[in-house]
C-alpha cells in the first residue's frame, strides 16, 4: 500500500483488469464454499439486477421530486413488501441500505415514539433475546440505549417469561427474529406481540431474513409460524431485499404497522441557510442503483420466480439435513423451519470438524454458543454442491473423530 495519491490516470482495461486480478483471494462464492456475505438467485437475476443498477446508477432518491421514477420504484417495492407481510392499508416503510439500517430506523422510531407516548426515566432500554443481531446494540449504542439480552429457550427461541421478567420502568421495546441468524429458528411472534401490548411497548420483528423467504415457505405448503403484521402488536419490521429478494447489495426495508408513527421515523430541519430538510432514513444522498435493482428484481420473477427459487432451496435444505442427521454424532441445533440452519456434535469437537472441511476448501463460519458450524444461509449457489459438501462433511467428521486434526484456535466472527 501507498499512500500516494495515484499520480497519473491509466487506462481503463488497465484499472478493471487490477479489480479482476485482485478477486484471487476471495473467498470462491460462486462455487458455494461459502454460505454468507453473497446471495444467489441465479444468473439472470443477477444480471437483471446488474442492469437496472446501471441504469439508476447516477440518480440520488435524495430528491423524490427530482427522480420521480426513484420515488415510485420505492413506493411500489414498499408496498408490495408490506402485502407480503400482511399488513393493513394503515402501514408505512422506505427502503434502506441494508438490515443494520433497518434496525436503526426502528430504534430510533420506537425511542421517539416514547418519548412522546410512554416517557421513561433514565436511559430507555430494549429487551431482546440473546440470539438477536448485532444490529440491536450497535443502534442502541449509537442512539443513547440499552439493550438487555435475555437467554433463550432450550429451543434456542425467544423466552417469554424471562423477557417479561426483564421487562422494567425503563423498558421500551421488545425484539422477535424470525428467523434469528445463529440458528434459523423463529422467535414465538405472537407470545411476544402479546407481552408487548400488556406492557404497551413498541415490538420489532426483525424478519431481515425471513421477510423474503418465509412467505413463499408457506406457499409451498412449509409450517411457518405467525410472525408478521397478521400478528396484533407488531410495530415494526425489517426485511432485507439484499438477502432472500435476490436484489442488488444496499436494500432493505423498514415497515411500521402504522404510518402515524412516521412522524418518529422521519427528521426535519429548518434552522440553517438552505431551507427545509426532511429525511426518513440514515442517509443523505441515497444511490439510486439498489432501488432501482430492487423493483425490477421483484417485477422479473414475481410471486410464481420466488415460489419455484424456494422450492429448489427447501429440497436442497431437506437433503443437507437429512445427510447432517445421518452422520454419526452430529446434530441440527434446534428445529430452524427455513433455510438458516447450524449443527453440532456432543461426541467431538465439532471445530475439529470446522478445521478439516476448512482445509477441504470450504469456507466454513462458526457459532459460539452452542459450539457450532453455522451455515448461513442457503442460496441457489449451493444447490448443486450440497453432495459435495455432505460427502467432505462425512470425511471430515472421521478425522475428527480420529483425533487427525488440530484445532486451531480460530476466532469466531461474523463481519471479521
Ligand atoms: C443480516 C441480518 C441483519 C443485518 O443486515 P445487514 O443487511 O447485514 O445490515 C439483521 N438481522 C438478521 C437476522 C440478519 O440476518
Amino acid at each position: 500500500m501507498t499512500n500516494r495519491f495515484p499520480p497519473k490516470g491509466r487506462t481503463r482495461d488497465d484499472v478493471l483488469d487490477e479489480l479482476e486480478a485482485q478477486k484471487v483471494n476471495d473467498v470462491d462464492w460462486r462455487g458455494g464454499r461459502i454460505g454468507l456475505y453473497t446471495h444467489f438467485g441465479g444468473d439472470d437475476v443477477l444480471e437483471i439486477a446488474k442492469d437496472a443498477s446501471r441504469m439508476y446508477f447516477s440518480e440520488n432518491a435524495l430528491g423524490p421530486s427530482a427522480f420521480p421514477s426513484l420515488a415510485r420504484f420505492e413506493t411500489d417495492v414498499i408496498a408490495w413488501t408490506l402485502g407480503l407481510l400482511n399488513a393493513d392499508d394503515d402501514a408505512s416503510g422506505s427502503m434502506t441500505s441494508g438490515g443494520t439500517e433497518s434496525i436503526m430506523m426502528a430504534v430510533k422510531t420506537a425511542r421517539d415514539w416514547s418519548r412522546d407516548n410512554r416517557p421513561v426515566s433514565g436511559i430507555p432500554q430494549v429487551v431482546a433475546p440473546y440470539s438477536a443481531h448485532p444490529a440491536f446494540n450497535k443502534a442502541a449504542h449509537y442512539l443513547g440505549l440499552e439493550v438487555k439480552r435475555v437467554p433463550v429457550g432450550p429451543d434456542y427461541r425467544a423466552n417469554v417469561d424471562r423477557m417479561a421478567d426483564a421487562i422494567d420502568d425503563r423498558t421500551i421495546m421488545l425484539v422477535g427474529s424470525a428467523p434469528q441468524f445463529a440458528h434459523g429458528v423463529i422467535d414465538p411472534i405472537s407470545d411476544l406481540a402479546q407481552l408487548a401490548q400488556q406492557n404497551d411497548l413498541w415490538l420489532h420483528v426483525d424478519a431481515c431474513v425471513g421477510g423474503f423467504i418465509a412467505p413463499f415457505a408457506r406457499a409451498l405448503g412449509r409450517p411457518v409460524p405467525p410472525f408478521d403484521f397478521s400478528v396484533p402488536g407488531v410495530s415494526s419490521m425489517s426485511a432485507d431485499l439484499h438477502k432472500y429478494g435476490f436484489t442488488a447489495k444496499g436494500a432493505s426495508t423498514f415497515l411500521l404497522s402504522d404510518q402515524a408513527h412516521r412522524i418518529y421515523q422521519v427528521f426535519e430541519f429548518d434552522d440553517w441557510s438552505r431551507g427545509h430538510y426532511s429525511s426518513p432514513t440514515i442517509p443523505g444522498t441515497r444511490p439510486g442503483g439498489p432501488i432501482a435493482a430492487a423493483w425490477a428484481v421483484l417485477n422479473y420473477l414475481g410471486w410464481d420466480g420466488y415460489v419455484r427459487i424456494a422450492g429448489e432451496l427447501f429440497d436442497a435444505i431437506d437433503r443437507l439435513k437429512e445427510g447432517i442427521s445421518e452422520i454419526d454424532g452430529l446434530s441440527i441445533v434446534g428445529d430452524p423451519p427455513l433455510t438458516i440452519l447450524s449443527y453440532t456434535s456432543e461426541d467431538y469437537d465439532i471445530f475439529a470438524v470446522a478445521e478439516a472441511m476448512t482445509r477441504r476448501g470450504w469456507f466454513i463460519t462458526r457459532s459460539a454458543d452452542p459450539r457450532a458450524i453455522h451455515m448461513g444461509m442457503l442460496t441457489l449457489i449451493h444447490v448443486p454442491v450440497v453432495d459435495q459438501y455432505l460427502s467432505d462433511l462425512r470425511d471430515s467428521v472421521e478425522d475428527a473423530k480420529t483425533g487427525t486434526v488440530e484445532i486451531t484456535d480460530k476466532a469466531i466472527t461474523y463481519g471479521g
